[in-house]
Order: C-alpha cells, then structure tokens, then sequence
C-alpha cells in the first residue's frame, strides 16, 4: 500500500490529528534513553483498544511493522523503531479507570505516568510498590512492558508481582483478556505474566489491573560507610540473614562515591570506599527495631561512620547521594554503556572483584553501585566513543561481565530488559532450546514478525 494511502487509512482509524508523519514527531518518537535513533514513517497516537486493535489488523494485512512506545525511556532501545513503519504511542492512553480501595485492586490505561500513579494510590493510603528510577517519565505499559524494578524490590518484589490482568491487542489485532481482578485466577493458561516483560513483542498492552498494599505506617533511612565494598557487601549478607529485609538497600561503591563527591564538591572521608543506604518501612514499632538492628550490625561489619535519618529532610539528604550517582558518573567519560547484571547477593564481593580485575587489565574506569539486596548491580562501564581502542575495550569488558554475572550464578539483566542493546548477548544467559522456544511463542503472537522487529532474538 501507498504511504498516502496507508496514511489516510490510519487517520481514518484516530483521526487526522491523531497520527504524523511530520520529522519532528518521528525523530522525538524514534529513540529512547539510549538516545540513538531510528526514524518511523508514522507516529500513532490510538485513544481505546478499539482503535489500537483496528491498527494492528492494517499493519498486519499490509505487513507494516509496528512499534509500541510508553514513557520512552527505556534504556536498551526496545521502543526504537528499528524498521520504521508505525510507532504506536499509548501517551493518549492516561486514565486511571478505577481505584477499588476494599479489593485494594486499581484498573489502569497503559500511559499513566508511573509516579503519578503511585501518589493517586498513596492519596487513598494504599501502595504500589514498584519504582523505576525513571518513575517520573516512565508510564505503567513500560513498565510492564519490561517487568520494571527499582530500589524497593529487594523487600515488594518487580512490576510483574503486582499485575493481576490485562487487555491486550494481538499482531494480528485480537483482543485478549488475560487475567482478571482476583488474587486467585488458574484459569486457563497464564497468559498475564507471559506478557510481563515481553518487550512489546507479543502484543500490545491496552489496560493493566494491579494489586495493591496497604501504605507503610512509617520509614527510617540509614546510612553506612565502610572502608571498602567487599565489606559493604558482608554487611548486606547479614542484615538479610538476620531477618531484616529492608525497603531498600543500595552500595555505592568508592570509586562512585568520589565522583559525586567531586560532582557536589562535598568532601569524603579519607578511607570512604563503600556507602550503603538501608530503608526499613513498616510499622512504628517495627521500623525502630528494624534499624537499630541495622545499626548493631553495621557496627560489627566495622562501619566507619553510621548516619540515622530521623526526619524526612534528613532522609532526602542521604538519598540524595544515590540520586546524583547518574549525572556525577556521567560526567567521567562522554558515554555510560550502563549494565544492570544480577547475581545472588551472596555473589556481589566476587562480582566487584571481577569488575575490578577487568578495570585494572583494560584500564577502564567502571564504576559501580545498585539495588545490592536483590544482587542488581549497575556496572558502568565509561568510554568515549571517539577513540576506537576505548570502544573496543568497552565492548570486550561488557562481554566479560556478562560471563561472569551468569558464571556467578546471575544473568544479563535484572531491570533494563534487551532490546536490541544487549540481543547479542542472549546467547550468554540462555540455551539455545530455550530461545527457540520463545522464538515459536513469537510466531504463534506475531505469525508475520510485524510487532517490534529486531528485539531480543533479532526476529
Ligand atoms: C534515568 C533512568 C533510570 C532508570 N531506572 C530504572 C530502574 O530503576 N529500574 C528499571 O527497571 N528500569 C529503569 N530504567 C529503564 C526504564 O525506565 C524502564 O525500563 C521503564 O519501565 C521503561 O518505561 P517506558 O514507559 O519509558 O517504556 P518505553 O521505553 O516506552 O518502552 C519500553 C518497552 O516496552 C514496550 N512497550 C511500551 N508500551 C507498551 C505497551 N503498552 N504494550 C506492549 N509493549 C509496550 C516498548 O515497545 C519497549 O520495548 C531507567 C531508565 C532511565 C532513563
């Protein structure tokens, strides 16, 4: 079919004002937080279901891909429109359709703005737990999209443990819904967690139902400073062996710590080589035991220094290192090819011992901190794409960091996802039987490879 044609027909389906083909909207459509970009001819922006599934029955009879796009900032291009065609955005789809307090269960379109959501919830004291540190950007189809995680699912758990349904669109433009609004649902196959994390390749998510908690009464924030992060990660080995599971529970390592001392001009203490920043939540009594149990235990892992947040401000303080961490580590080479690999937390002293080893031979600066309580770490490795020997170094340190997160008993990606980033690794994190078998679940969604073509396994 004719662009002119195949565009009348699309505006036929939203509206004339609904879809584009103008360079500014598929330039800002064509890329996500990886920022390298991938024109599409249209971009798309459907209102219902309806719509989205009369979309897909025209790409699919014309065999145009499609391409569906949230937040856009993934950070492994999943959302880039690597074959052109349509770039479907679901930023239109914005409603919040239901918050059911006594089922503790919300029904959700798939362009709702992650934190936007969790305040609407936590206004009617109720919890979504999830949070992507892109929260303020990204939007719940993303999110599920890529079964997103963040700093507090070390105790809650990723988006996938909270979505009890959806409603989505097929490639070949069914409507299925999956799932439903109970706790208990084994009917039938479980279509809703097989969409979870399918990186917009089996279908497209058109409503979400959630379960909800109850809002935590309260939290304490902890700050511990250690001479070194194999320490740092003892310590973490031990809170959790003592039956504390905290909110969160991040480890910064020294090497980060001094890029955002240098980035703040905050001075550090001399022997600083590890911070970590522990969250318990819960209830009041609860929370005091929780972090004076904390604290003993820092002290006997031989902390340097213990800071005890007791207001929200003084909270916002200690946090505040990990949320400049970003722009401090940016700021010491031009590109952060930034790795997200998981190991079992037991593992993190021997996977920083490995960063480390790779750093020294490939003189490389790789800074690392994360979500240490899941074992979710983020390894930047920092190259300047300029200068050809640094690029190959980097790309060979990320090969070897892959390696070693499976060997260690980890894989590739604990939050990020894919893409078509990190397709060429699959191989390191999967057997082939097990690729096959997710390339015949492709075929069966997406009988002609419409749906966005050129992720995970390159299809
Ligand atoms: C600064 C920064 C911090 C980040 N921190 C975290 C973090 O802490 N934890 C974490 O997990 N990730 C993190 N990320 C990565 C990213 O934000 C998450 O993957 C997020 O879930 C992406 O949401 P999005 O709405 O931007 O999705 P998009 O980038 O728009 O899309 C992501 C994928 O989902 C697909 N998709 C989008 N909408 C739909 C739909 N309706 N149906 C089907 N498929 C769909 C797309 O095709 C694409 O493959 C971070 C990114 C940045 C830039």
């Amino acid at each position: 079919m004719e662009h002119e044609a195949l565009l009348a027909e699309l505006a036929s389906i939203v509206g004339a004002d609904h879809v584009s083909i103008s360079e500014l909207d598929r330039t800002t459509h064509g890329q996500d937080a990886l920022k390298e970009v991938a024109l599409p001819d249209f971009v798309i922006w459907p209102r219902t279901t309806e719509e989205v599934a009369a979309i897909m029955r025209l790409a699919n009879r014309e065999r145009v891909p499609v391409t569906p796009r949230a937040g856009g900032v993934g950070y492994t291009g999943g959302a880039v429109p690597l074959h052109g065609g349509i770039l479907l955005s679901v930023t239109r789809m914005d409603q919040i359709l239901e918050i059911d307090e006594p089922n503790m269960v919300a029904v959700v379109e798939p362009g709702v703005v992650t934190a936007d959501f969790q305040r609407a919830v936590e206004a009617r004291g109720l919890f979504f737990p999830p949070d992507p540190a892109s929260l303020a950007d990204s939007m719940l189809g993303g999110n599920v999209a890529e079964n997103a995680g963040g700093p507090r699912c070390v105790k809650y758990g990723v988006t996938g443990a909270y979505v009890l349904g959806m409603t989505f669109v097929t490639a070949t433009g069914e409507i299925v819904k999956a799932g439903g609004r109970t706790a208990k649902n084994v009917v039938g196959f479980d279509l809703t967690s097989l969409m979870v994390g399918s990186e917009g390749m089996l279908g497209i998510v058109t409503e979400i139902t959630f379960r909800l908690l109850p809002l935590p009464e309260a939290n304490r924030t902890v700050s511990l400073l250690f001479s070194s992060p194999r320490q740092a990660a003892g310590c973490v080995t031990a809170i959790m062996a003592n039956r504390v599971i905290p909110a969160k529970l991040e480890l910064i390592d020294g090497f980060s710590l001094r890029a955002v001392a240098e980035y703040t001009g905050e001075p550090l203490p001399k022997d600083a080589g590890a911070l970590l920043l522990v969250e318990v939540d819960g209830p009041a009594s609860e929370v005091e035991r929780e972090s004076r149990e904390v604290e003993r235990i820092a002290r006997d892992h031989g902390a340097l220094e213990i800071v005890v947040a007791h207001s929200e401000q003084e909270s916002e303080r200690l946090w505040s290192v990990r949320r400049k961490m970003s722009q401090a580590v940016g700021r010491l080479r031009p590109r952060k090819l930034n790795q997200d690999v998981v190991v079992p937390r037991t593992r993190i002293p021997d996977l920083l011992d490995v960063v480390d080893e790779i750093s020294n031979r490939m003189n490389l600066l790789i800074p690392c901190f994360g979500h240490a309580g899941d074992g979710n770490m983020h390894v930047n490795v920092m190259i300047d794409p300029e200068d050809a020997d640094e690029a190959r170094r980097g790309k060979e340190a990320v090969e070897e960091i892959f390696r070693a997160s499976v060997a260690l008993g980890g894989t590739i990606s604990g939050e990020h996802g894919i893409g078509y980033v990190k397709a060429p690794y699959l191989g390191i994190a999967l057997t082939p039987d097990t690729i096959d078998c997710m390339r015949r679940l492709k075929r069966t969604f997406d009988p002609n490879g419409i749906l966005n073509p050129g992720k995970v396994f390159f299809n």
